[in-house]
């Protein structure tokens, strides 16, 4: 059983799967408390689903790629393992979004995790798992959301401290409606960084509040 904050259809809006059609499993609980964070709202809310039961509402979509995100779906590990090597099982392209802090040592090895190491300004820098970087594979990602240039430094000394430049794909974006993204990507370009610079594309196309998107 596990508590579902709620599950939709959208496009993916991040990472090297952005545009594409994708189901979004969103599950409740967090155990961080970022300053940016845009779904507090699956800190509490939810209900309780068997796996057999979200797998079923999934499958209503007809569509092959499967996002589990949350809150942090970390927080159910045990449950939240099997329903993704369940979905994996049945064929579904995987991806699983995680806050970092939390162990991935025990994901399936199909899935595509795409994990954050928090930046300073997200308040939540002391409770990055830097363990995990052991464990990502190149198929992954690694996203760094950066607020301003103390961040962005941050980010540097981090890439270069555990040399993920070609150890898996590396992600930056900002925080939305705090640093413009002219700077970051001019940031990127001054240093020629070798990472991928996104951004949030469902915030683009609807509101940026928007919930269920
Ligand atoms: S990890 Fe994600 S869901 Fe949790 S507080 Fe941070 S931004 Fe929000």
């Amino acid at each position: 059983m596990l508590k579902v904050n709620e599950i939709f259809y959208s496009i993916q809006g991040e990472g090297t799967s952005a545009g594409l059609p994708c189901v979004f499993v969103r599950l409740t609980y967090c155990n961080l408390r970022c300053t940016y964070c845009d779904t507090e709202y699956a800190f509490y809310d939810g209900k309780d689903m068997e796996i057999s039961e979200i797998i079923a509402e999934v499958k209503k979509y007809q569509c092959n790629l499967v996002e589990i995100t949350g809150g942090e779906p970390l927080m159910q590990m045990d449950e939240c393992l099997f329903l993704m090597k369940q979905f994996c099982e049945e064929g579904f392209e995987v991806l699983l979004e995680t806050g970092g802090s939390l162990s991935i040592k025990e994901i399936d090895q199909r899935v595509k995790i795409i994990m954050d190491l928090k930046c300073p300004s997200s308040g939540m820098v002391k409770k990055n798992l830097y363990e995990n970087i052991n464990y990502l594979k190149s198929t992954d990602e690694l996203k760094f959301v950066i607020g301003n240039r103390e961040d962005y430094d941050w980010a540097l000394d981090v890439i270069k401290k555990y040399q993920l430049i070609n150890k898996c794909e590396i992600l930056f974006s900002v925080v939305f409606g705090k640093l413009e993204p002219v700077q970051l990507v001019n940031w990127i370009l001054e240093d020629k960084l070798n990472v991928r610079f996104q951004l949030q594309v469902h915030k683009f196309i609807w509101h940026p509040e928007t919930k269920g998107v």
